[in-house]
């Protein structure tokens, strides 16, 4: 690894490392330990290995970890009224339905039932609907990384063009609130745009959440610009099953003044802002004094 590399892996575990830190202090003082759960529909393979992660890292930082799984075609009303069991239990602070939903269930609906104050995903409408405004919400895990490893780099975006690739609710979209609110003069391009090669090039930094392995080329990258690869793609190289991004990793290193690699890049960050969101929470439930970002990285 050189130091363009930006080591999602060692940075999300300092975080994880602090957070049970956090997480041992609260429990002392409340006299309560953050439950977290997570409801899994169905036997999708990504999102069971997914799940079993997240589960192992909720128990490391020392939080309740509860696991819902229900059948692929267990019904709407049966899953809306497990989520509402969990908004009225006071054992649990933070409450995730795993995605993506069966067919039959109506997702938006189903996020949208989750109590603002447990949406640890930050996918309800009043807690995008904050963000947006500027205001203290849960923000989705997957963009909340992708802005701490940016911090990490440069406090400061004043000045610089970001250009996001994808317009996800889950990635693209809130990732553009949080670069406004770094200052960063934000672009989005998705499937419709003309010319993303030359908007790549104006980029100082570069978010790609497309899911097209390796979509951006090396000569589409500006010299010295700070590269955040959110894809995870599966694909079949000299007869390996790898992961790639939505980047080309060797070439674009070689123009980047930063770059993050896939695996071991934006993904470990996720688990670690979801346990963040969780915490964070936690605190406002139990009635403590709130804590943020800044708190954690003081
Ligand atoms: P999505 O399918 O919901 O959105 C993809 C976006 O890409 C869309 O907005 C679409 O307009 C845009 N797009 C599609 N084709 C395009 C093209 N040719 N040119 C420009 N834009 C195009 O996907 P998502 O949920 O936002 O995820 C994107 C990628 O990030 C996937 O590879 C996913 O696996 C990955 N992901 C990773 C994490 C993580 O923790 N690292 C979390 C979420 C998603």
């Amino acid at each position: 690894m050189t130091e363009k590399i930006i080591d999602g892996k060692e940075i999300s575990s300092e975080i994880r490392e602090k957070i049970k830190k956090f997480s041992d202090v609260l429990k002392k003082e409340s006299g309560r330990t953050p439950g977290l759960a997570v409801v899994l529909v169905g036997e999708n393979p990504a999102s069971k290995v997914y799940v079993k992660n997240k589960i192992e890292k909720t128990k490391e930082v020392g939080f309740n970890s509860i696991e819902h799984k229900l059948d692929e075609d267990v019904s709407e009303e049966e899953l809306l009224s497990v989520v509402d069991k969990l908004n009225n239990d006071d054992e649990i602070q933070g409450i995730l339905v795993q995605l993506p939903l069966p067919k039959h269930i109506n997702s938006d609906l189903v996020l949208d039932t989750i109590k603002p104050i447990k949406d640890v995903d930050g996918f309800h409408a009043e807690n995008v609907g904050k963000l947006w405004s500027g205001l203290d919400s849960l923000v989705p895990c997957t963009p909340l990384g992708c802005s701490i490893l940016l911090k990490k780099l440069s406090s400061d975006l004043s000045g610089k063009n970001a250009v996001i690739i994808g317009r996800s609710n889950i990635v693209g979209k809130p990732m553009a609130a949080l670069l406004l609110g770094m200052n960063a003069t934000v672009t989005i391009a998705h499937s419709r745009t003309k010319n993303i090669e030359e908007l790549v090039r104006s980029a100082d930094i570069l978010v790609a959440a497309v899911g097209i392995p390796e979509m951006v080329k090396g000569n589409w990258v500006k010299k010295e610009a700070i590269i955040i690869d959110v894809g995870i793609n599966r694909i079949e190289r000299e007869g390996k099953r790898i992961l790639v991004g939505d980047v080309d990793f060797e070439e674009c290193m070689k123009n980047s003044s930063k770059i993050t690699p896939v695996p071991g890049g934006v993904g470990p960050m996720t688990i670690a802002c979801l346990l963040l969101n969780t915490l964070f929470t936690s605190y406002k439930q139990f009635g403590k004094q709130e804590i943020k970002l800044s708190d954690i990285f003081e």
